[in-house]
């Protein structure tokens, strides 16, 4: 076996103990003779899976009773259309616009409403987080979105926008789990899995319970309307119950790992492996400068193309695999999440270093 350093934004590199008992798992899982793929979804086996996964989450992160937890189908972007159809009650919201995702967020939530943008970081090819403690919140948004931790470019919201008593709507696809959240901060939160906690094909929505009403935009989609998937504990319809499990697993590795104060001071100092090479460089720039920079996504160029492509091809060759950055900015990216080892960084530091000195 060639387990290689995986620095993909996503689908990305899972812990490799939850492989494992996975695979050890995948044609007997706990004496039931089937896999959890094979597994019906009204099984007490499989709501055994689900409940637990939800406590662990709910352990990990400290979310209130107040607050419901949901595993979905779709992916973040599904939210993207779920947050208005759910929330827009006055048919205004206020985005911040601080990448391409929230962005498409944006725009989705045009359909539906009037959406003010309240601040963006666009003129600088989004490489910073906007002032957001003066923001001119409309009166009648019946919330304020925003993307936490912006995957392409490699920024986070160092602190929470100040939104003036609206709600909070964050999208935390790409900083999951990487550290402590207040809950309470937030009206709903959100992530696709595929980063951080588990395969493609499940996101979670967590949001507090006084917002799941009956009364949402005409023609919502069944699937789409929270109570109903609230009201039937996630199982509505088929849940994506593999990715569940997978999920379920990683919330498990986090709590021996020492939950998720321990997880951000080894990612802080995952980073900081990165980033002080990076700003010592001759060679590599780092795009994003000082407390805007993200711990899960570091976009860094050499300022000349062909060199970039040289160094993901060589890079690739020695075993660092998918740095090459998003394809609407290009450069390079390393997404270092939870499940990246420091070796990992260790080794990708090594390698640009004897890039630079052959190429500086
Ligand atoms: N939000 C963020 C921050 C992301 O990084 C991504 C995917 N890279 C998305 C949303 C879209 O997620 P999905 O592909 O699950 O729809």
């Amino acid at each position: 076996m060639n387990r290689v350093y995986n620095f993909s934004a996503g689908p990305a590199v899972l812990p490799e103990e939850v492989l494992k008992e996975a695979a050890d798992e995948m044609l007997d899982y706990a004496g039931t003779g089937m896999s959890v793929m094979e597994m019906s979804h009204r099984s007490d086996r499989f709501q055994r899976i689900l409940d637990e996964a939800e406590q662990d989450l709910r352990d990990l992160m400290k979310i209130p009773e107040e607050y419901a937890v949901l595993f979905l189908q779709g992916g973040a972007s599904q939210q993207f259309a779920a947050i208005p159809m759910n929330l827009m009650q006055n048919r205004v919201a206020d985005y911040i616009v601080t990448g391409q995702w929230a962005k498409k967020a944006s725009e989705e939530a045009k359909k539906y409403g009037t959406v003010n943008i309240l601040a963006s970081s666009a003129d600088r090819t989004y490489s910073y987080i906007p002032d957001c403690s003066d923001l001119p919140v409309s009166e009648k948004a019946d919330y304020v979105y925003i993307c936490e931790n912006n995957t392409i470019y490699g920024t986070k919201f160092s602190s929470l926008p100040n939104t003036k008593g609206k709600i909070l709507v964050s999208d935390i696809s790409s900083c999951f789990l990487s550290e402590p959240v207040d809950v309470t901060k937030y009206g709903l939160l959100f992530g696709g899995v595929q980063k951080n906690i588990g395969p493609a094909g499940t996101v979670i929505v967590i949001i507090r319970k006084d917002l799941i009403r009956d009364e949402v935009l005409e023609k919502t989609p069944t699937m789409l309307h929270y109570k109903i998937q609230a009201e039937a504990g996630s199982l509505y319809n088929t849940p994506p119950a593999y990715g569940i499990y997978i999920c379920g697993k990683v919330f498990r590795w986090l709590k021996r790992m020492g939950g998720l104060e321990n997880m951000k001071q080894y990612n802080e100092k995952k980073a900081a492996v990165l980033y002080r090479y990076l700003d010592e460089s001759r060679l590599f720039s780092p795009t994003v400068q000082g407390k805007d920079r993200s711990l899960m996504n570091v976009p860094f160029v050499t300022g000349n193309k062909e060199l970039d492509g040289k160094f993901i091809k060589e890079a690739e060759q020695a075993g660092l695999k998918s740095l090459k950055g998003h394809r609407s900015v290009g450069g390079m990216r390393a997404s270092i999440y939870n499940a990246m080892p420091i070796e990992g960084v260790e080794a990708l530091v090594a390698f640009m270093k004897n890039f630079e000195k052959e190429n500086g």
